[in-house]
């Protein structure tokens, strides 16, 4: 296991590209966090600058106390004690499936009966006891990433490096292997850092996110965090759907639309934005004047149903409300749809009206 701290660290390849632009995280002992954000928004940058494959411009990385990245100086990969897993798995075809697994620990000085025991365990561990003589074609792709985890764990190392690991698998297996990554960190929790820019693969598999945008970093924090209190428009519209509605603090507690309409909200604990987002599950729809309750303790709005999808578990509705410039994006129920043109009262509670930044 490994600490690992990040400060001020800067990539800028050629003149003006700012890769990864003076970011600052810490990574506690046997934390899986995962760098989550749209292509090209620095994530691979930082990964090989933690495994020392490339040089900081500025800033320096730390680990265990020990600085082994900075501008003047770095500690190569092969010294370094991390294992990294590429989307592309990289095993050797014309080695089989144990020799691809054992391959590192000759580097390592352990060899014989001890190299036979931990490539035989760490078959098991990945469900692949059985394939070890195989070779990668004889493999599904599943398979193939399972022998790169594998090789990967095998030769226990202080931190783990995983870039986009299961964007080569199809729909199904992709989501099977998230759980299966994560159950190996549990087994093994070795200090993580995962690459993707799957939210869901970011939810299952982390104990915190860090959502990178631009080459900085947006929030980090656990998915639920991110999820629920998005600090910017950028997280909240990139981890999962929502509604951004412009405007800005009119009172303690109470927020303006631009076009007017207004919103109660919990204490904002001082934050400043220029935005509410609201998601659109935590919109409910009743029918028009339907008795929903006290005013005064949650959001009531009035409003006409623009569209209307049903997806069997819920509805996707856009419901035009007078005030707001774009029609609220909410999920319903599918036991009581309502059609296009369907008046409709919709209620939601203080809690779900969160003030985020515009940048
Ligand atoms: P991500 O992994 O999030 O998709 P990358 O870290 O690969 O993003 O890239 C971040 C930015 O740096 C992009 O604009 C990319 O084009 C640029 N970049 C990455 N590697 C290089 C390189 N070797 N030379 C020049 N530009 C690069
Ligand atoms: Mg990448």
């Amino acid at each position: 296991m490994a600490v690992l701290d990040l400060k001020g660290l800067l990539k800028i390849f050629g003149t003006d590209v700012r890769a990864v632009d003076e970011i600052d995280l810490h990574i506690e002992h046997g934390e899986l966090i995962s760098l989550l954000g749209p292509s090209g928004c620095g994530k691979t940058t930082t990964l090989r600058l933690v495994a020392g494959f490339i040089d900081p411009n500025a800033g320096e990385i730390v680990m265990d106390g020990e600085v082994v990245s900075n501008a003047s100086s770095v500690i190569p990969p092969e010294r370094r004690n991390m294992s990294m897993i590429f989307q592309s798995y990289a095993i050797w075809p014309h080695k089989t499936v144990s020799q691809n697994v054992g391959y590192g620990l000759k580097f390592r000085g352990i060899t014989g009966a001890e190299a036979d025991k931990r490539v035989k365990s760490l078959l098991s561990v990945v469900q692949m006891d059985h394939l070890g003589a195989r070779y990668p074609s004889e493999l599904s792709g599943g398979q193939q990433q399972r022998v790169a985890l594998a090789r990967a764990l095998v030769v226990e190392p202080a931190v783990l490096l995983l870039d986009e690991p299961l964007s080569n698998l199809d729909a199904n297996l992709r989501e099977e292997m998230r759980f299966e990554i994560r159950r190996l960190h549990d087994e093994f929790n070795i200090t993580s850092i995962y690459v993707t820019h799957d939210q869901a693969e970011a939810m299952v598999t982390s104990d915190r996110i860090c959502v990178m945008n631009s080459g900085k970093i947006e929030q980090v924090g656990k998915p639920s965090d991110i999820y629920d209190i998005p600090a910017t428009k950028f997280v909240a519209e990139f981890v999962g759907v929502t509604n951004s509605i412009p405007g800005k603090m009119s009172a303690p507690g109470l927020f303006e639309a631009s076009d007017g309409a207004k919103f109660m909200m919990n204490s904002d604990g001082g934050k400043t934005g220029e935005l509410v987002s609201i998601r659109p599950h935590r919109i409910q729809v009743h029918s028009e004047n339907a008795d929903v309750g006290g005013a005064d303790s949650q959001n009531v709005l009035d409003g006409e149903v623009t569209r209307g999808y049903y997806f069997g578990s819920t509805v996707d509705y856009l419901v035009k409300v007078p005030g707001l410039e774009e029609p609220l994006r909410v999920i319903g129920d599918p036991h009581q749809f309502f059609g296009l043109g369907s008046k409709v009262r919709l209620t939601i509670e203080k809690a779900a009206v969160i003030l985020v930044s515009d940048s």
